[in-house]
């Protein structure tokens, strides 16, 4: 009888992990996989920040419908189970999952890979928001708010908060059709773990598109009235408060990780799963956690990708009665960033990434161009085929 691997989450650590299971093992090995989704598209979280600002990029550029991609596997080796894990029994190997069409099925598996990733808070759509459709409707709801909007706050000035205000930047700031303000309680835009002259070469850029960058001020209220008009409170490092009033405000801070149907002892107070330096779950060997949701590297790309790569190469030895190789941490810090169409910048280790080098490999297409390739498990996000 076929091995059954369940795959919990279908995003960029998932659906790769899926398709080379597909591609590399589960004939010679006879292993089924159940791929669980609650969204029955790959989500190109990369490119939705352009989709969110009207007449830019179109949808059909970051959703992959996951049943029509993984048609090409054989039944016998692959179904997509369309539904939410609810609870996670790592004691009995089965997971409890919350069917999209209303019913609950139980799920037993030989072992498990867990890449349920991470939300984005306030329901952006930064990242999934449940099913597909609901996040088309959060995606529309923005765009429209967008559209509408004379004046525009975004809150926080991380990778989703720059890159998003240098998208506002580019399609409106730098016209003066729009005007864009940018809050961080940093004294500098980008998260302190990054270089400083990056820091500052990027604030330079948002602010030639005629972006307000606001540095060393928490937001600390937003209020909205009748009329639509909202009011932003913001507390300077001094303890100062001020208000201003936009039409528009929208948070890009914080993510949750999605971890709520593991058993608590499995949980960080930060959501996060804990996970061994093999990427197995402490105590459950046949368990693999990997992606945001794994407590192992920040929550990006390249990390999680090379944790899924560091599992399926070691996938076949650990299913004939093999250890797992320990997962050696990448500490070298790393990140491309797109600010609006018009400029890019990046750092790789302590070195700061030419800007139209980041132009040209990000800002033009925020990878729709190779997103395709990705989502057909043709290759990997940053590097290798798959
Ligand atoms: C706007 C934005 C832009 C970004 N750009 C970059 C970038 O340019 N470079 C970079 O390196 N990183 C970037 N990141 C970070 C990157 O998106 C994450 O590191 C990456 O998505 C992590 O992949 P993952 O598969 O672990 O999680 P996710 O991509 O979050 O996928 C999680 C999957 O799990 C599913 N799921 C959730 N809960 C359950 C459940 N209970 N049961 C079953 N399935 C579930 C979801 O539906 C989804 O399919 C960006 C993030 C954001 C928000």
């Amino acid at each position: 009888m076929s091995k059954t691997i369940v795959i919990l989450g279908a995003g960029l650590a998932g659906l790769p992990a899926a398709h080379y299971i597909l591609k590399h093992l589960a004939t010679k090995l006879d292993l089924k996989v159940l791929l669980v989704s609650p969204a029955e598209d790959y989500y190109w979280t990369l490119g939705t920040l352009r989709v969110v600002v009207p007449d830019q990029m179109g949808e059909d550029k970051i959703f992959y419908s996951i049943p029509k991609i993984f048609h090409k596997y054989p039944p016998a080796n692959f179904e997509f189970v369309h539904g939410r894990a609810e609870t996670w029994d790592p004691e009995t190997n089965s997971v409890l999952v919350a069917m999209n069409d209303g019913t609950s099925r139980t799920i037993n598996y030989h072992t498990i890979i867990v890449a349920t990733g991470s939300s984005a808070k306030g329901g952006m759509p930064w990242k999934l928001v449940g099913d597909s459709s609901q996040t088309h409707a959060a995606i529309a709801k923005l765009r429209d708010q967008v559209k509408n909007a004379h004046s525009i706050v975004v809150g926080g000035a991380g990778a989703t908060g720059v890159e998003f205000a240098g998208e506002l930047g580019s399609a409106y700031a730098k016209t003066g059709e729009k005007t864009v303000t940018i809050i961080t309680n940093e004294s500098s835009v980008l998260e302190n773990r990054m270089n400083g002259g990056l820091r500052k070469r990027t604030q330079k850029n948002l602010e030639k598109l005629k972006i307000k960058v606001i540095t060393n001020t928490k937001v600390t209220n937003v209020t909205e009235d009748e009329t639509g008009s909202t009011t932003v409170e913001l507390t300077r490092s001094d303890g100062t408060v001020e208000t201003v009033q936009t039409d528009l405000f929208v948070p890009t801070w914080g993510l949750s990780f999605n971890s709520d149907f593991a058993p608590a002892d499995m949980r960080l107070p930060n959501g996060r799963l804990k996970v061994t330096e093999t990427m197995q779950a402490h105590g459950y060997d046949n368990a693999f956690i990997v992606g945001d949701v794994a407590d192992c590297e920040p929550g990006q790309i390249a990390y999680a990708e090379a944790q899924v790569k560091h599992v399926m190469k070691a996938l076949e030895q650990y299913l004939s009665g093999g250890k797992m190789p320990k997962y050696i941490r990448n500490p070298m810090v790393g990140q491309l960033l797109s600010i609006g169409q018009d400029y890019g910048a990046g750092q790789m280790g302590n070195w700061q990434i030419w800007g139209w080098f980041a132009w040209y490999f990000k800002s033009r297409y925020l990878g729709t161009d190779y997103a395709p390739a990705c989502a057909n498990g043709e290759r990997f996000v940053i590097f290798g085929s798959i």
